[in-house]
């Protein structure tokens, strides 16, 4: 007997990461740079801290907003009220219910191509529409082609930096311009800042610190190599908060209560080793790539750069197939935009891991 889908699932697209993660089980030895989480173990005084809970009894359901010490830690670390906060089950449980709060059938949500995969899909699943800014080639922002896409219909506006894919940190003076645009038209900005932790030659900028109608998105999963744990934050504006909260308590309910209280000991610990490690192997990547002939710009974080398919090959993926034949996994552009011209290289890898896949690109280069 057939089951009778709702509409959404034929238009919802199987995520391109998923493909290469199946394909990557198959393979014996991959070379695999196409994996967008930390390849450090979770360090030592976490897992004791989430394991301690748990003998400690803490397995029940905590409240929807969570957990009391982490609550408070967090306030002190971002300045904020007990409204404004709100742990969700990671950065992708804090997306799902910005958009469930945020987004009516027909609503628009502007958001930057290259893209994080699920910025597109949420919306969509819920009738609304995202407009995409583009960056390319040089993964700027564009302000005028930004205003131009605002209409009646647009909610927000989501901002990452450090970007997935492509490794982009927009300047304080980028995200302050940015700012000034969106306040004149009174629009919220949901920044996600997952991979503020990995950021190389500049410090950090929080797009709340220059534009306060912000909802900040932010979590745990890569600063500490938690991706399986799934722990996040939210804050921004109290109404917003509170309306995420309703949706908490009738989806997630909480996120898991032994991971929100190891997330006070993930505060507690300095991750900045992690970061001069990562500097070192985008070094290595960026340098290795350009020496190959590609044309790629060097990314300022996150762990992930995004260099143009050469020419001689039609597309991304005749590209990555051809990777993939010298067991080489990489994901091509089309996973994250609307363009297939480039292709995601992830280097939270070994150096040797790294070593390999440049070998691999500086044959399969073309002019
Ligand atoms: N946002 C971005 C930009 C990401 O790259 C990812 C994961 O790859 C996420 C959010 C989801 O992270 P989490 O594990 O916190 O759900």
């Amino acid at each position: 007997m057939s089951i009778p889908l709702a509409n959404r699932v034929n238009e919802t697209q199987i995520s391109g990461i998923r493909k290469v993660f199946d394909l990557a089980a198959k393979m014996k030895n991959p070379i695999n740079l196409s994996i967008g989480q930390p390849d450090f173990p979770v360090p030592e005084a976490i897992k004791k801290a989430c394991c301690n809970a748990i003998n400690a009894n803490r397995n029940s359901y905590s409240q929807t907003q969570g957990i009391p010490d982490l609550r408070e830690a967090l306030k002190l670390r971002h300045n904020i009220t007990d409204g404004q906060l709100l742990i969700t089950s990671a950065v992708s449980g804090g997306l799902l219910l910005s958009c469930l709060a945020l987004l009516n059938q027909g609503d628009e949500i502007l958001m930057p191509d290259p893209y994080f995969v699920m910025y597109k899909q949420l919306p969509l699943m819920l009738g609304a529409k995202p407009v995409f800014y583009d960056t390319f080639p040089n993964w700027k922002i564009d302000l005028s082609r930004i205003e131009s896409l605002i209409t009646p219909r647009t909610k927000a506006i989501l901002v990452n930096s450090p970007n997935n894919p492509t490794g982009a940190v927009l300047t304080r003076n980028e995200l302050s311009d940015l700012g000034n645009i969106l306040r004149k038209h009174n629009l919220l900005a949901i920044s996600d800042e997952i991979y503020s932790s990995f950021c190389y030659d500049s410090q950090f900028t929080a797009m709340h610190e220059v534009y306060p109608h912000t909802l900040t998105l932010s979590g745990f999963s890569k600063s500490h190599a938690i991706t399986g744990w799934r722990l996040g934050y939210a804050f921004g504006p109290e109404e917003l908060i509170a309306a995420m909260t309703k949706f908490q308590q009738f989806t997630f309910v909480c996120a898991p209560t032994m991971v929100q209280a190891a997330g006070v000991a993930c505060l507690a610990y300095d991750v900045q080793h992690y970061c001069d490690e990562y500097r070192e192997k985008r070094n290595i990547i960026y340098h290795g790539l350009i020496e190959a002939g590609y044309d790629v710009e060097k990314p300022g974080g996150a762990f992930y750069i995004f260099p143009k398919v050469p020419s001689g090959y039609a597309s991304d993926d005749e590209f990555v197939n051809a990777c993939i034949a010298n067991d080489l996994l990489l994901i091509p552009s089309n996973v994250f935009s609307e363009r297939n011209t480039h292709f995601r290289i992830s280097y939270a890898a070994s150096n040797e891991t790294i070593e390999r896949g440049l070998a691999v690109l500086k044959k399969l280069y073309k002019k």
